[in-house]
């Protein structure tokens, strides 16, 4: 029963499925990356070409370093109110439909497709495309054009490719396969063009958030041996240096990458509420960390949110590494 509930859909009936609805909303997550935006970007690229009506999703406005996106002009809070009932929501790179926001109306799970990549997907579509070796969400859209034999154009290769290079970090992560980079290869011949992506993502930082950057290390602090490592951003270090919650999107990885770290944390504490993001060099599955807080991710990268204090926080997640074998 519940293997069977757990199954994924393949590409035939995924893109049957998208071949016989008239209207789509490609449904992004909360404070979305390159790969949530990318993915839906190419799928919906693609369905208009079909001469299907597409609308696309975001409760957030979309990041500064991913405004360059093709169609990105077009991600919006607001549904067409004249979309018909039978419109399918796509949900791209997220293991609970949640992640998408208070401020999606209601969807019938009947409407939902789940396109992901997460350990832990609660498979909570109607149809849930879940592959969890594939290096990003983009990944598994791009198993889908195939299916539909959509001719890769250059903005299609460009959602797609940014989807790898956020999602493998620029292809230093482990999740960077040689499956990944073949088609990274394939993208570029396709007309993505790589030193976009990389200038506009990770070559363009504000001085803003380089200070910023300064305090978070500042306030590094390490413990068990030195294989922790964990910092915080808090209101006043944002209202100091000037810096927003979209300028730490990268910053914990600093924090992962210091020698002989193992786990690294940092907690954004602010807007009422206190965000972590949690990174492992391979020995520690923080997905298992998050998803025990409520939160989740993959095996490496993984995030939650929490109430009450920020030293409150620190300890509960410290605790929770631990029972994780940290
Ligand atoms: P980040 O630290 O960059 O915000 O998130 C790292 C990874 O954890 C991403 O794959 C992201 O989707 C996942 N993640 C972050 N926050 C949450 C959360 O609150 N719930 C779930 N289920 N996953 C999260
Ligand atoms: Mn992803």
């Amino acid at each position: 029963m519940i293997e069977n509930e757990l199954r994924s859909a393949t590409e035939a009936e995924v893109v049957a499925e998208l071949r016989r609805r008239p209207a789509f909303v490609m449904v992004s997550h909360v404070k979305p990356d390159g790969d949530t935006l990318g993915a839906g970007l190419a799928l919906g690229i693609a369905l208009k070409r079909l001469g299907k009506r597409v609308a696309y999703f975001n409760q957030d406005p979309v990041p500064r370093n991913l405004r360059f996106l093709p169609d990105a002009e077009f991600v919006s809070r607001e549904i067409p109110s004249d979309f018909p009932p039978d419109t399918l929501y796509v949900f791209g790179d997220m293991s609970d439909h949640a992640r998408a926001g208070e401020f999606l109306p209601k969807v019938d799970r009947a409407n939902m497709l789940d396109i992901d990549h997460h350990l832990g997907n609660s498979h909570f579509g109607a149809l849930n495309f879940v592959i969890p070796s594939e290096c990003s969400t983009g990944t598994a859209v791009m198993r889908l054009l195939r299916e539909m034999k959509t001719r890769i154009d250059p903005k299609i290769a460009t959602c797609i490719l940014t989807t790898i290079m956020t999602d493998t970090g620029a292809f230093m992560h482990s999740n960077t396969s040689p499956g990944a980079l073949e088609l990274s290869a394939e993208l570029m011949r396709a007309g993505a063009d790589k030193e976009q992506i990389t200038e506009e993502i990770f070559g363009n930082k504000r001085v803003v958030a380089t200070r910023l950057l300064g305090r978070i290390i500042d306030a590094m602090q390490f413990a068990h041996d030195g294989k922790y490592c964990y910092s915080h951003v808090d209101d006043a270090m944002l209202a100091q240096t000037g810096a927003d919650g979209e300028d730490t999107e990268d910053m914990v990885n600093v924090l992962r990458a210091q020698e002989g770290v193992d786990v690294a944390a940092l907690f954004k504490a602010y807007e009422g509420e206190i965000r972590v993001s949690l990174r492992s060099s391979g020995r520690v599955n923080v997905q298992a960390a998050a998803a025990r807080l409520g939160g989740g991710g993959h095996f490496r990268a993984s995030g939650l949110t929490m109430h009450g204090s920020l030293d409150e926080a620190i300890a509960a997640v410290d605790a929770t590494l631990l029972a994780e074998g940290l």
